[in-house]
């Protein structure tokens, strides 16, 4: 490790001196300091800036979705650049990671540990955050909040190099992807049949109902899945997500009852922890099982992949920013298996999603959010939706997306400085 990694920077803004840069009036560094800086004769560019903003519609309803509330992490460098990335967590809680005074070496909050670095090299300042959060971090929420971090970097590469994150990550494959829309359950088969046909006559091709009532009793269950397939009719895709609520033998048992209806995955039908589950489950299962959403993480995906426990392997750029997306990526690649990815939130994550699918292997969904909340559909000005059940991969510089300020202001509840 380099003396940037011994040395923990304490204070909010590490001052540009400090850096080593010298301005230019306004703060920006002159196009001849650039360009020299981008031969490799100076710095180039350094992390100047961390804001987190929570952002929470007025009334939140006690469900499954994380579409009511979202944080959204802005990194601004000094020559100018604004980067923009989102953890899918609990905001307050991923705020608290990064706005996190020093308080160890291996205890430091995010902002401290990257400000004064360079945002291309994302990397390295993955496995930097990793180390200097290992008392509080190595999983779940600090890895969602890295990924934060990791995709703003990511968009402001690709601002840098004015190209989209696409192109940085490898190359897409595809100009659009086939798209499901991702929606919640009714009550009963029946109001899932109805929620289904708005769905198809939207436009999709594909849709995944998700979450409670599923795994309240046998009956329940299959009421649910033949009201889904009612409401798709017989040639559009039925994805079912069970929401981790059976046991292996009772996951079989529901995946044998569901295989009439002719479903394409059933996704979650265990708790993340139970590994030697889903191998077990996948080995006898007649129909695809996916799972991954809960994973933050190479090391979280791990378990998984090595066992070959799963068919398809959603991936949440939101948890595992595009460093380790691309990681996991590649090795499920490596055993065969599928990926998709996982999203149910803003427009920002949606974004960095359809940049991700577009350079697999093959590309063959993409999640579709289409919970009505403006946080899912107005926080960008751009619109990250599929049109008739396809979503078209962006092509401008880093995310394609630019923040809807006046909808910031509007629904702005909490800001670090
Ligand atoms: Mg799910």
């Amino acid at each position: 490790m380099g003396g940037t990694e011994t040395n923990c920077w304490v204070g909010k803004t590490q001052p540009t001196k400090a850096l080593g840069i010298a301005r230019n009036g306004a703060g920006k560094l002159s196009e001849e300091m650039l360009a020299s800086a981008r031969k490799g004769n100076k710095p180039t560019m350094r992390i100047e800036e961390v804001v987190c903003q929570i952002l929470r519609i007025t009334k939140v309803e006690a469900k499954t979705a994380s579409s009511q509330d979202a944080i959204i992490v802005r990194i601004r460098t000094d020559n100018g650049l604004e980067g923009v990335g989102e953890a899918d967590a609990s905001p307050e809680v991923v705020k608290a990671i990064i706005d996190a005074p020093f308080s160890h070496n291996v205890a430091c909050g995010l902002r401290q540990i990257i400000l004064g670095e360079h945002p291309l090299e994302t990397e390295r300042l993955w496995q930097k955050m990793l180390r200097r959060t290992m008392y509080f971090g190595r999983t779940s929420v600090t890895i969602a909040a890295m990924s934060a971090i990791d995709m703003a970097l990511w968009d402001i590469k690709g601002k840098h190099f004015g190209e989209p994150i696409h192109r940085l990550l490898g190359g897409k494959r595809v100009d659009s992807v086939q798209a499901y829309a991702s929606i919640l359950f009714g009550r009963d088969g029946k109001e899932t049949a109805e929620i289904g046909r708005r769905w198809v006559e939207a436009g999709y091709r594909a849709v995944k109902f998700g979450w409670e009532p599923m795994g309240t009793s046998e009956k329940v269950d299959i009421d649910l899945v033949r009201g889904a397939r009612e409401g798709l009719g017989p040639d559009a895709t039925l994805l079912i997500d069970a929401g981790c609520v059976w046991d292996a033998r009772t996951a079989l048992k529901r995946a044998r009852a569901f295989e009439q209806f002719n479903i394409g995955w059933l996704e979650e039908p265990l708790r993340p922890e139970d590994v030697d589950g889903y191998a077990w489950l996948r080995d006898r299962s007649p129909v695809p099982i996916a799972a991954g959403e809960e994973e933050c993480g190479r090391e979280s995906f791990r378990p998984l992949i090595d066992r070959h426990a799963l068919d398809v392997y959603q991936v949440d750029l939101s948890r595992n920013g595009f460093t380790d997306s691309s990681y996991i990526k590649s090795r499920v690649e490596e055993v065969g298996a599928k990926l998709c990815n996982h999203c149910y939130t803003s427009p920002i994550t949606h974004a960095a999603s359809i940049h991700w699918v577009s350079t697999l292997r093959e590309p063959f969904l993409f999640e579709d959010c289409v919970e009505d909340s403006p946080l899912r559909h107005e926080l960008t000005h751009e619109k990250v939706q599929a049109e008739n059940g396809v979503i078209k991969v962006p092509d401008r510089p880093g995310l394609g997306v630019t923040i809807n300020e006046d909808f910031v202001k509007r629904y702005l509840i909490s800001e670090s400085r």
